[in-house]
């Protein structure tokens, strides 16, 4: 059972031996440019729970997406994360089912080996995915008898294979998901104050309701990465040629003003790193904010900025973090979110919580992982958790 008030029953709770198994896995990996797997945390997050059902001789399908393909595409094919898995299981065959409404591929479903786990492909090749859609739920479902959620990192998401096909198989949580909640709602029972929330990446406009909840929670919001821009446009202030979502100005310009009613101090950029190419090998220029040309890209923050955030983090007593101060790909412009590592895992009074497939991706030490109290593997899914307590896809384990 999991602990801090949820009443949902876990993979450990009841004898699950010598099942068929759909566990719900998050393989969206950050890829690098030459399609290899760049941080295979969520790959590796995912082994307690498939290891724990294995050595209890189930016999599983992981279902997973990668990226948001609309349709059939090989570029988003789960092909990579297939072989990559194999490597942790040389006693037993990782297979690929790539179309599992095809009929020939049932026939390997339903002669499952005790030695094979099946991964079906990209589940967002499929539309109906996407749709909840009951049927489509209930031809998954018909593949097994027992669901598992392990998916954190898409939990916020009504998809079919998070929500729908919990209600045609006995569902469960995984060991991941059990430990996302339990660490995340036992950090957040009672926040100590300060209580800073860091949040960076690129659209503002997938994140802007989190932002207003965080509003009530943090005492400080650091706003960085191309979001940031958003605001600095909402201030009226020209921001090149920068990544920007124009849409949104009216958003930011709400929330800025929602912010100072409710006390939270919103901490914006004072200075950028701008280039004219994402893609140079020259580190760009240090501008401060009113000084940017309208060739100039915001690729990340300057140092101003880095000194700025790191006073704040440095007295925080709880840190929240989602979403990279730059555009890390380019070791050009890390240097913003090398710096928070640093900051974050430098101020040991504090209780850290860092999440997001891509925010993790750019961790440069090892070493800061353990110096960080919560890694969580959602970037959206965890800030919706953190704002309403639960997300779409844990309600449906509750019994
Ligand atoms: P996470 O996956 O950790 O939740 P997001 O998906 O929200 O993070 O955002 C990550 C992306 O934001 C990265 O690919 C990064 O390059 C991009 N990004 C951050 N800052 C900028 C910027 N100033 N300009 C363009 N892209 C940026
Ligand atoms: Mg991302």
């Amino acid at each position: 059972m999991i602990k801090n008030g949820f009443n949902i029953k876990t993979i450990e709770d009841e004898k699950i031996i010598g099942k068929k198994i759909i566990v719900r896995v998050d393989y969206n990996v950050t890829l690098t440019d030459k399609l290899t797997i760049a941080d295979d945390a969520r790959i590796r997050q995912s082994l307690p729970t498939i290891n724990y059902l294995l050595k209890n001789q189930n016999k599983l399908i992981l279902l997973s997406h990668l990226d948001r393909p609309e349709k059939r595409d090989p570029k988003y094919s789960l092909k990579i994360v297939q072989k990559y898995l194999q490597t942790f299981f040389p006693n037993h065959k990782v297979k690929l089912i790539d179309d599992f409404l095809n009929e020939e591929d049932q026939k390997q479903i339903t002669s499952q080996k005790d030695n094979e786990i099946l991964i079906f492909e990209n589940i967002r090749f499929y539309k109906k995915e996407k749709a909840n859609d009951a049927g489509f739920a209930q031809k998954l479902a018909s593949f097994a008898q027992i669901y598992v959620n392990d998916a954190f990192g898409v939990s916020h998401r009504n998809d079919t294979s998070v929500v729908g096909i919990s209600k045609f198989l006995p569902a469960y949580a995984g060991l991941l998901l059990k430990k996302e909640i339990e660490m995340i709602s036992g950090i957040l029972k009672k926040p100590k104050k300060p209580f800073v929330a860091i949040i960076g990446g690129a659209k503002i406009s997938n994140k802007i309701n989190l932002l207003s909840k965080l509003l009530d929670l943090a005492d400080y919001l650091l706003i960085g990465g191309g979001l940031a821009n958003t605001f600095l446009c909402a201030q009226g202030l020209e921001i090149g040629k920068s990544f920007c979502e124009y849409d949104e100005v009216e958003e930011a310009k709400k929330l800025l003003f929602l912010a100072a009613a409710k006390n939270t101090a919103v901490i914006l950029p004072k200075d950028v790193v701008i280039s004219d190419s994402k893609n140079t090998e020259n580190s760009g220029q240090v501008k401060k904010i009113n000084e940017i040309s309208k060739i100039g890209s915001i690729l990340d923050i300057g140092p101003e900025t880095q000194a700025a955030f790191g006073a704040i983090i440095n007295k925080a007593k709880t840190i929240v973090w989602n979403g990279p101060m730059g555009y890390f790909e380019n070791p050009a412009f890390k240097r913003g979110t090398d710096f928070l590592y640093y900051a974050i895992t430098h101020n040991q009074e504090a209780v850290s919580i860092v999440g997001g497939g891509e925010t993790l991706a750019a961790i440069s030490k090892k070493e800061y992982l353990d110096k960080i109290s919560h890694i969580s593997t959602g970037g959206g899914a965890m800030l919706e958790f953190i704002e309403k307590g639960t997300l779409p896809g844990i309600e449906v384990l509750k019994k």
